[in-house]
Order: C-alpha cells, then sequence, then structure tokens
C-alpha cells in the first residue's frame, strides 16, 4: 500500500481515533511555501493531471560548484482535491534521500541534513528533485513550485539557512561547552556500562536546566550535526550552535558558527597554523574562543591549558569559567579570569564566556559538571545563531555560576552630559570626568555582595533586596580601561560575573 501524508508532529492530537486524523488531515493544505528569509537561487514549477496519477518525476536543476548545503521547499495548490506529491532528491551519482509526503522541503549539508536525506558532499552537476505522485483526481490540476537554495560557504550567515528559534530580542541563557558519544561524553548505557553517550540526553538536561542554546563542542569532530538536524526538530525551543572543540597539544579552543572543515593540526609554537586555523574560521564568520586556559597540561590532562602563541587581538571572547572540575572550584586558581583580566589590563577587548565542559549529562552529583552551571547569558537581536555570536562579540553578556535560571545582571554607565555605555560598550572620558552607573542584579540569592573589578575604585557592598543599585559620582578610571561587576557570596565565591564596560581616555585638554 501506497504510505499516506504523514501528519505534522501535533503531540496534542496524541489518542485521538484515526478517524478524526484523517479529517484534521485533509484540512491542512499538502504544500505551504515557507519564508526563507531571502529569495531562492532557482525556482522550478509545472502542473501535474490525471495522467500523472501514481507515476513519478524528475525535475533536474543545476548545483554549482562551491555550495557546501542546499535547500529544498514544495508546494502546490492542489491541497483542496487531495492532490499528493512525495518528495525526494538524486545527486549527479546517487540518490539522496526521500521524505514522500512527510514533509515539504529538507536540507542536505556536507555535515548534516535533514532525517531522511543523506549528508555529505555536493558535488557540481545535475542534480534531480524527484517526486512521486500518488493521487490527482481525474479532473485536477495541481500546480507546483519548487524553491531552491544554495548556500556557499565564507559568505557569512545566510538567512535561508539561519532561522532564528525565537524572533525577539532579550537575554538568553546557553551552555558553551559540551560533550556528547561524538567525541569524549559517556554515561551509563541501559544495562548500566559506561558507553558513548547519545545527544538526546544533554538536549533533555539542557531543556530541564531552563537554557535556550547549547553548544555541542565535539573535540576536532563535526559528526553530531547529523544527530542534530534530528533533534532540532523534537527540541524545537532550543537552538543548537555549530561548534567543535578544536584540540591541539597547545590548548583547546571553541569555533562557534560554522560546520566547515578546520585543520586543527597545530605544530608546536606554531603561530601560523593558528593564523591560519583563524583566517579560515573568521571566513566562515565563526567565533574562536580559548577554552579553560588556565588548567596546567600535563599527562594528567594533555594540551589543556592554554600555551599557543596567540595574537589575542584575534581572538574576540574566551572561556573564562569552566564547569569541567568543580573540585577545583569554577571561579578558583586554576580558571581563566587571571588570563581575561590580564588581557584586558593589555586594552584588549575579549568578552568572557563560560561553558560546563560537561561530558556525561546523567550526573547529578555537585562533583560533577552540570549542564547550564555554569551558563553564558547574552543579549541577542533574535534566539539565533548570527545574533547569539554578534551578542556575545557586542560583550552584553553575564556568566551565571549559581545555576539560577532567574539570575541577571546588567549595568549601565551615564556620563553627566547624557552619554552612556552597557556592558560590552565603550564610553571616551577626560581626566577627572565622573559617572553614575546603575546595576541590576536579580536572582542573586541570600547575603549576595556587589563587587567592581578594574579601574573604577573599590566598590564592595551588600547587593539590596530589590537588586538595583545606583553608584553615583565615581571617579573615571585614570589607568584600566575597563571595569565590570560581579555579585558574590558571603564567603565570596563568585556567583555572576559581568563583562567590562571599556573606556577611552581622551586626552588632557582634548
Ligand atoms: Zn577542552
Ligand atoms: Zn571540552
Amino acid at each position: 500500500m501506497k504510505p499516506r501524508r504523514n501528519p505534522p508532529r501535533r503531540p496534542a492530537l496524541r489518542g485521538l481515533p484515526a478517524l478524526w486524523l484523517g479529517l484534521l488531515l485533509l484540512l491542512f493544505p499538502s504544500g505551504v511555501a515557507l519564508a526563507q528569509g531571502r529569495e531562492a537561487d532557482l525556482v522550478l514549477r509545472g502542473e501535474v493531471r490525471r495522467p500523472d496519477h501514481q507515476t513519478f518525476r524528475e525535475l533536474p536543476f543545476r548545483v554549482p560548484a562551491g555550495v557546501d548545503r542546499l535547500r529544498v521547499e514544495l508546494s502546490h495548490d492542489g491541497g483542496a482535491t487531495k492532490t499528493v506529491l512525495d518528495l525526494g532528491v538524486r545527486d549527479p551519482t546517487r540518490f539522496r534521500g526521500w521524505s514522500g509526503g512527510a514533509r515539504t522541503g529538507f536540507e542536505i549539508g556536507e555535515s548534516g541534513a535533514t532525517p531522511g536525506y543523506l549528508p555529505g558532499p555536493l558535488p557540481p552537476g545535475r542534480w534531480r528533485v524527484v517526486l512521486g505522485i500518488p493521487n490527482v483526481r481525474p479532473d485536477a490540476v495541481a500546480r507546483y513550485t519548487v524553491r531552491i537554495w544554495f548556500r556557499r560557504p565564507g559568505t557569512g550567515p545566510d538567512p535561508a539557512f539561519e532561522r532564528p528559534v525565537r524572533e525577539a530580542a532579550g537575554w538568553y541563557r546557553g551552555d558553551l561547552h559540551l560533550h556528547t558519544g561524538h567525541s569524549d561524553g559517556r554515561c551509563p548505557s541501559v544495562t548500566g556500562q559506561p558507553a558513548p553517550c547519545p545527544a538526546f540526553l544533554t538536549f533533555e538536561a539542557a531543556r530541564a536546566a531552563g537554557l535556550d542554546f547549547i553548544a555541542l563542542s565535539e573535540h576536532n569532530t563535526t559528526s553530531q550535526a547529523g544527530a542534530l538536524a534530528e533533534l532540532s526538530t523534537h527540541f524545537d525551543d532550543l537552538l543548537v550552535l555549530p561548534a567543535r572543540e578544536v584540540t591541539t597539544f597547545e590548548g583547546h579552543a571553541n569555533v562557534y558558527g560554522t560546520w566547515a572543515p578546520l585543520d586543527f593540526r597545530l605544530g608546536k609554537g606554531d603561530a601560523a597554523g593558528l593564523a591560519r586555523l583563524l583566517d579560515a574560521a573568521e571566513g566562515e564568520g565563526a567565533l574562536v574562543a580559548p577554552n579553560h586556559p588556565g588548567l596546567p597540561s600535563g599527562e594528567v590532562c594533555m594540551g589543556c591549558g592554554w600555551s599557543a602563541t596567540t595574537d589575542w587581538s584575534r581572538i574576540p571572547a574566551l572561556e573564562v569559567v569552566s564547569g569541567g572540575v568543580p573540585a577545583l572550584g569554577m571561579d578558583g586558581a586554576f580558571s581563566g579570569l587571571a588570563l581575561w583580566n590580564r588581557l584586558l589590563d593589555q586594552g584588549r577587548r575579549v568578552t568572557g564566556i563560560a561553558g560546563s565542559d560537561t561530558h556525561d549529562p546523567t550526573r547529578t552529583d555537585p562533583m560533577s559538571p552540570q549542564v547550564g552551571r555554569p551558563a553564558t547569558v547574552v543579549f541577542a537581536r533574535s534566539l539565533g545563531v548570527p545574533d547569539i555570536l554578534a551578542g556575545i562579540r557586542s560583550g552584553r553578556v553575564f556568566l551565571d555560576l549559581s545555576g539560577n535560571r532567574a539570575a541577571r545582571l546588567d549595568y549601565v554607565a551615564r556620563t553627566r552630559d547624557g552619554r552612556s555605555a552597557a556592558m560590552g560598550g565603550e564610553l571616551s572620558l577626560a581626566p577627572g570626568e565622573v559617572l553614575d552607573v546603575t546595576v541590576t542584579a536579580a536572582g542573586a540569592g541570600e547575603g549576595a555582595r556587589l563587587r567592581a573589578v578594574g579601574g573604577i575604585g573599590a566598590i564592595d557592598m551588600p547587593l539590596p533586596p530589590g537588586g538595583e543599585v545606583r553608584l553615583e559620582g565615581l571617579a573615571a578610571p585614570d589607568k584600566a580601561s575597563w571595569f565590570r561587576f560581579e555579585v558574590v557570596g558571603p564567603g565570596g565565591a563568585r556567583r555572576l560575573i559581568g563583562n567590562p564596560v571599556y573606556v577611552r581616555l581622551k586626552p588632557p585638554g582634548a
């Protein structure tokens, strides 16, 4: 029997009799064109009539050289007359997938593909959309449209392929450093044996922790992209950043925003190799952030500390807090805080980020890393890959070590002549100019204190119950070109860490 068109996933319909489900299906047109953010690169049109009933049709199209992802969307106007079109595709040499009437579109990329389709290289040349035509009524005519988009590497974010999970601007909470069985993530199998850990457990843990985005940063590989394409259709309120942990003998660094191949094989002291890696990542619009730079390197953890010869002017972000070894204290001597502060003192503008480095999302004991602890909380224009990365670059970001999903830390500094800068922003100040700063800190917990770091003077005060502090008449920094705030517990352990406001000192008389 010809398989029927599958219903879209609608949990509320579970348990309804099949008849009702069938009737409901009739109400949904079989092909709805999706808005894809930009015009299609190719549009194929045609029609089917009764002689096409229970036949197949191939629609040739040409894939140009240099394409690393394609997207196909099928729509038609025959829903009211019960015309059904099935969808599949062939590349120049082989069959690449079939979704029948279950989907109206698909993507195929080098690393991942819509379930039902085979990822891999996209050979240029003559491809064919394969239409199956299980039903056309005797007197029906249905006009179809196939829209095809191509993504070329090195052209930055492409709106046809980067659709946000949520459109609204706001604070978004994520874990930027996670591992699954696609690298060295392990957890007990169903019989209790240690086994590579499947990615869906990390997704479940991320939802339980109230996260909005995650990065599965496997060591040097992107094989997780295929699993993510499937899981993202189920966990459809969770954004997954393309990521990997470039793992070298002289340090680890996460690369966010691309699945493109990157060579991780840096030699000893290989500054040119690192520059080539940064060139390649930047060409993809990706963001590179060294991980756990304060860890010692040695036989316990080979290459874990960051010792690579680095042009820090090219590094936009740094993992300053890692959850990998809770026993050492997330913000203790092995954190990246000391390096971060040093870089800021040198005038670098590096956004501090955090990642839990969780390898087993099923462990909940306090001595194990937990998904979402620490979390990186980013102010972004949307919950989409380009906007989250832009939010990290902008520096309006705080780190939450407490695991309280309601935690919030934000501040804005104002000059007396009405200029202002939030976290990540810059103020030009004359020597002796004074600043007013409003700090908002919510969900910081009992006994929390507010502390200033950098060149704004010694501030260490109890956080009032409302969480808002107005600091007036602060002297402009005379040396350090940055300041930021942290919220600490009664014992001094950091709960929230804010990013800097940067200061440019005007020369006297300017
Ligand atoms: Zn690492
Ligand atoms: Zn890692």
